[in-house]
């Protein structure tokens, strides 16, 4: 019936409707990016989180973050959560590159373009990939310790690799062994023992440390840590035995906590990946994907399902020598922290 009263019924509860709304349908105009981090523990995802985020405020950009603590369900339900929140697109840093493809479908079925940071997402569509050379990361650890190694008798190296979860972990590894395997295979470097660090923790680092050098004793020349948080935990496990500083021990990343130790001697080197350059990049090209732009990209992975066009930027070796002119004059740490 059109009766006046009826009409504005229907008026209002029109009304109402368009006040519920969600929040994103609301802010429309303004592109909204769901940024899903695996984890906050090392001091980098920090820095790349906030410069992920001041860079897409400038570009009139809103995010929306989720930190998933290591835990593969939990970053399932807070992708679930940023799709039904209605962002625009998706930037992902996953735990498991193969456990979130889970998520991926709900993305792909809510049309939601994603992109893989850092870390590359396994079998599945992804618009596009943002990382460091991993590759290079790995064979820059492992360069630097095959420079300083004795060379008048077969050197023994213990190794320690990264969660086995992590597609870079891998990546960092293959780097590692392009340059230490012809080595191994011609006797000249002996690997008294290897193992994964799960979830990257620099205690289960100490764990291996430890198991080390009950197996194969103190006579050990060099430790490829493939990061400064399990080269920490190999550090500790060294001070306890008094040798801390007296065997090179690699890592990655420029923490602080790392570089300080180069400063002081008891970690070697680090792989400095200057992370501005990442997420400044990222944030462009997820803003570039609301906008229906394309993005023209020099290289392509294949994830399993599909190419993905990928963005590498570049690493730089970092020992004591050249921690100033690296870390330090980017302004990632100050000259006075490291003292
Ligand atoms: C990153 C490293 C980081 C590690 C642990 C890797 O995927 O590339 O920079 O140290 O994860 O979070």
């Amino acid at each position: 019936k059109n009766t006046p009263a009826a009409l504005l019924k229907r008026l209002l509860v029109g009304a109402a409707c368009l006040a519920l709304l969600p929040a994103a349908f609301a802010s429309k105009g303004k592109p909204v990016i769901g940024l899903s981090l695996d984890t906050l523990k090392e001091e980098r995802w920090q820095r790349d989180r906030d410069t992920f985020v001041a860079r897409a405020k400038e570009l009139g950009a809103e995010v929306i973050v989720q930190s998933a603590n290591s835990d593969d369900t939990k970053q399932t339900r807070d992708i679930e959560s940023l799709i039904s929140r209605g962002v625009d697109v998706l930037v992902v840093v996953p735990h498991n590159g193969s456990a979130v493809s889970r998520a991926m479908k709900s993305a792909k079925e809510a049309n939601i373009p994603v992109i893989s940071y850092d870390r590359l997402i396994l079998n599945s569509p992804v618009s596009y990939y943002l990382t460091f050379d991993n590759v290079k990361v790995g064979e820059a650890q492992a360069q630097y310790v095959v420079e300083r190694l004795p060379k008048d008798r077969p050197a023994r190296i213990v190794r320690i690799y990264g969660a086995p979860t992590d597609n870079n972990a891998k990546m960092f590894k293959e780097g590692q062994d392009n340059i230490l395997n012809p080595l191994i295979k011609a006797g000249k470097i002996e690997v008294v023992f290897e193992d994964w660090a799960l979830d990257w923790k620099p205690d289960v680092a100490k764990k291996i440390m430890n198991a080390a050098i009950t197996k194969a004793g103190t006579n050990i020349d060099a430790v490829v840590a493939s990061n400064d948080g399990t080269a920490g935990g190999a550090i500790q496990a060294l001070r306890e035995e008094g040798l801390a500083g007296k065997i090179i021990v690699t890592g990655q990343d420029a923490d602080l906590a790392a570089c300080q130790r180069i400063q002081g001697g008891t970690q070697a080197m680090t792989v400095y990946k200057p992370l501005k350059n990442l997420a400044t990049r990222a944030a462009d090209v997820a803003v570039a994907v609301v906008k229906g732009e394309k993005i023209e990209t020099a290289a392509e992975l294949d994830n399993g399902a599909v190419k993905v066009p990928s963005i590498f930027e570049k690493i730089i070796s970092v020992d004591k020598d050249n921690l100033q002119s690296t870390v330090v004059a980017d302004g990632f740490h100050s000259a006075e922290s490291l003292k």
